[in-house]
């Protein structure tokens, strides 16, 4: 997609810290931390919203990265949280599908 920031990185176009990345999914650490610990787990191809992906096996795989990344990073009891903001009311501000990954600090328990 043209002039997508997240295409444009997963093209390798434009630098960012990548932790990881397989074939179709690819994690890189937010550019602006929120906490001690805050990534982006993104699919390479582009989906706008999570509305606009049907892929059931590529959503599964952004919670099974979750999971993987909580594991490396030993945060499995500690904890962390997921956010996938979708759209105006939702926060979204990169249209580009992505999850959050945060943790190292005791999140506050509201949500919005
Ligand atoms: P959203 O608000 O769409 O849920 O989250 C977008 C996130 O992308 C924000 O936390 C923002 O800091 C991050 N972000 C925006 N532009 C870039 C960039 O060029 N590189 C990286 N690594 N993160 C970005
Ligand atoms: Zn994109």
């Amino acid at each position: 997609m043209i002039d997508c920031i997240f295409c444009k990185i997963a093209e390798k176009k434009i630098p960012a810290a990548i932790v990881r990345e397989s074939g179709s999914v690819m994690v890189i650490k937010d550019i602006s931390p929120q906490s001690p610990t805050h990534l982006l787990i993104i699919p390479k191809k582009h989906y706008a919203t999570i509305m606009d992906c049907e892929d059931k096996e590529l959503l599964g795989e952004l919670l099974q990265t979750a999971r993987e990344i909580a594991k490396e990073l030993g945060l499995s009891e500690r904890g962390f949280r997921t956010v996938i903001n979708t759209n105006a009311e939702g926060g979204q501000t990169v249209f580009h599908l992505h999850m959050h990954f945060m943790a190292g600090r005791a999140l506050a328990g509201r949500m919005g």
